[in-house]
């Protein structure tokens, strides 16, 4: 595929360009599309590069070729949406082509939207968090969604935090796995007052760790495993094994050394979908 502007400087900092952009996505697309398939995309597109002009991209645009698979998914209180859906690596290569940065995805997939088969507590730390607390954090999580009969999967955000996720078997509707996420949070956060906290107000939270379980409500997106993040340092959420994230950093790695990383390693996420879990059970074993 022709890219053009290949040579448009997109990460100053780091120096790098819209051509090692879309090349950064050909090297991991076998990694990450299994985690786009499917899926709602939200798009976050800087087509002059992370100082330029950026938005989050909900819809197709409508110069977008035929090519692009385009579903329409119910909206909240009636009506449809119609959403990008990117299966394939030509898919992928189109969009960051068109200056996408950053892929956000659904956690559920257009063929039963409100049946997640994914539930994440996104970790949002205050400035200045030791990082070895939010590893420990993290931790905790983990060990409360074993015990509810979850098998829990991290990621490094590329910004600020990790973030924590549950396979699902997608029998649950969206309203169960939104009241299991909020009952987890909470769990969590009681074993810890003084630094964790699920308050919807900023001003109630302090300077303690967010624990964020909005990402589960019905259209919600997550970033996905591999997307870059439109900020200096062109740092990819980054999945993690478990015994990774004790040398992890929230930003993950940047660009160049999660494209070496991904073409020796394995995806730490690829079982994911042998653990799904039933959310129904699990709140039934918490409450
Ligand atoms: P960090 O670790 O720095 O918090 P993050 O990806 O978790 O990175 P958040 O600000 O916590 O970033 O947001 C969580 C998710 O919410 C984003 O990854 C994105 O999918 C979604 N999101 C946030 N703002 C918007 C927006 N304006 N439009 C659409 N989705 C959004
Ligand atoms: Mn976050
Ligand atoms: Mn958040």
């Amino acid at each position: 595929m022709e890219i053009s502007h290949a040579d448009k400087v997109f990460y100053p900092g780091e120096g790098l360009t819209k051509g090692d952009v879309v090349e950064y996505y050909r090297a991991v697309a076998h990694v990450m599309l299994p985690h786009l398939r499917g899926r709602p995309l939200t798009l976050r597109r800087f087509p002059d590069g992370i100082e330029g002009q950026g938005w989050f991209q909900k819809h197709p645009g409508e110069h977008f070729p035929d090519s692009i698979r385009v579903e329409s998914v119910p909206r909240r209180g009636g009506g449809t949406d119609d959403y990008v859906v990117c299966d394939d690596a030509e898919t992928l290569e189109y969009l960051a082509g068109q200056g996408t940065l950053e892929f956000h995805v659904w956690l559920s997939t257009v063929d039963a939207p409100e049946r997640p088969d994914r539930m994440v507590l996104d970790l949002d730390p205050p400035d200045g968090t030791p990082v070895a607390e939010l590893r420990a954090v993290a931790r905790r999580i983990r060990d409360h969604y074993e015990r509810a009969g979850l098998t829990a999967f991290v990621q490094a955000s590329g910004g600020r935090g990790f973030h924590v996720l549950a396979p699902l078997d997608a029998k649950s509707d969206t309203e169960v796995v939104l009241e299991l996420s909020r009952v987890l949070a909470d769990a969590v956060a009681a074993d810890d007052p003084d630094r964790l906290t699920t308050a919807q107000r900023k001003e109630k939270r302090g300077d303690r760790i967010f624990l964020d379980a909005n990402r589960n409500g019905y259209a919600q997106t997550f970033v996905a495993p591999y997307s870059l993040r439109a900020r200096p340092g062109a740092a990819a959420a980054t999945p993690l094994d478990w015994r990774e994230l004790g040398k992890a950093e929230p930003a993950g790695w940047g660009l160049a050394k999660e494209k070496q990383r991904m073409a020796r390693k394995e995806d730490p996420w690829r079982d994911l979908d042998q653990h799904a879990a039933s959310a129904e059970a699990a709140l039934k074993q918490l409450t």
